[in-house]
């Protein structure tokens, strides 16, 4: 769905000098124009999300999305299922790496009543922030389990939480590169915003026999991004939702084009760059704009 921006170009009243009227100008669907958009998720802190995944996710220059559950972060008492760190948890969030709350003990939300859900909101939040400088703006429902309740709480001051995933992994999905790519297809083809859910690498629920499967689909990934923008869940869910509240008015100047954009969301929460595709002269281009820094101007 492409969304129609009110366009105003300005015509020169008198002289012929000053303006003419920009043929056309929208804000694009995803970042830089791309086709569609993947978040890459990996759920509940297993150890071999440092060891494995993120190094994997680095050297291919892109960005994932850990969901941690404070409570289990640490302990020693899992010897079949080690936990990231804290320490982890704050290196994999200075590499760009989003690290957010997946609840305090991964407890069956719809069960708890207000109180103790905010407590498993809160105390998460608290304690990602501690490690890691920056408090939790999304969020990842346990098991998805959800009703009116805990999804109110679970979006306040948040740009968004986890409403829908693809699986990936073998012990329980059975994942294959075939799978995988047809995934990624289907993604493309239909201009969509593919969430994508993993587990641990070597052990817990739905492991894989073959981590090689993965990591040949996050190549055949990277090496698509002409067409796809790949980036956390935060940063896809708040341009979504920016490209939803921002209008956009296109004026061309004497030698420059102005943006100026009006959007009613917090900026203290969402601070993504939007793209305005516009067509001035025949010519056009991708422009990357503050949807809250008020007109802004770019060469002509
Ligand atoms: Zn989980």
């Amino acid at each position: 769905m492409n969304i129609r921006i009110f366009v105003m170009g300005l015509i020169a009243l008198s002289s012929a000098a000053a303006c003419s009227v920009v043929e056309d100008a929208r804000i694009t669907e995803f970042r830089d124009g791309k086709k569609a958009a993947v978040s890459l998720t990996f759920d509940d802190g297993p150890l071999d999300h440092y060891t494995m995944v993120a190094p994997h996710l680095d050297s291919l220059g892109i960005r994932g999305t850990f969901w941690i559950v404070g409570y289990e972060i640490g302990r020693e008492d899992y010897n079949t299922f080690p936990r990231l760190t804290w320490e982890m948890c704050r290196e994999m969030s200075d590499r760009g790496h989003e690290i957010s709350s997946h609840s305090w003990t991964h407890a069956n939300l719809t069960t708890l009543s207000e109180e103790e859900l905010r407590e498993e909101v809160t105390r998460n939040d608290d304690a990602i922030e501690a490690a890691t400088g920056k408090r939790p703006i999304t969020f990842c429902y346990p098991y998805n389990a959800r009703n009116e309740l805990v999804a109110r709480i679970c979006h306040e001051g948040r740009v968004g939480t986890r409403d829908f995933q693809e699986s990936q992994g073998q012990a329980n999905t059975h994942s294959t590169p075939e799978s995988l790519r047809a995934w990624l297809d289907k993604v493309i083809a239909n201009g969509e915003w593919g969430v994508t859910m993993t587990h641990g690498m070597q052990y817990g629920w739905d492991c894989w026999e073959d981590p090689n499967v993965l990591w040949d689909f996050y190549k055949d990934l990277a090496s698509r991004q002409d067409e796809v923008w790949i980036d956390t869940f935060a940063a896809v869910t708040s341009y979504m939702q920016e490209r939803e509240h921002c209008r956009i008015v296109v004026r061309k100047y004497h030698k420059c084009i102005g943006i100026k954009p009006e959007c009613d969301l917090d900026p203290a929460l969402y601070r993504e760059p939007l793209t305005a595709e516009v067509t001035v002269d025949g010519r056009t281009r991708l422009l990357s704009f503050d949807p809250f820094g008020g007109e802004q101007y770019f060469e002509l």
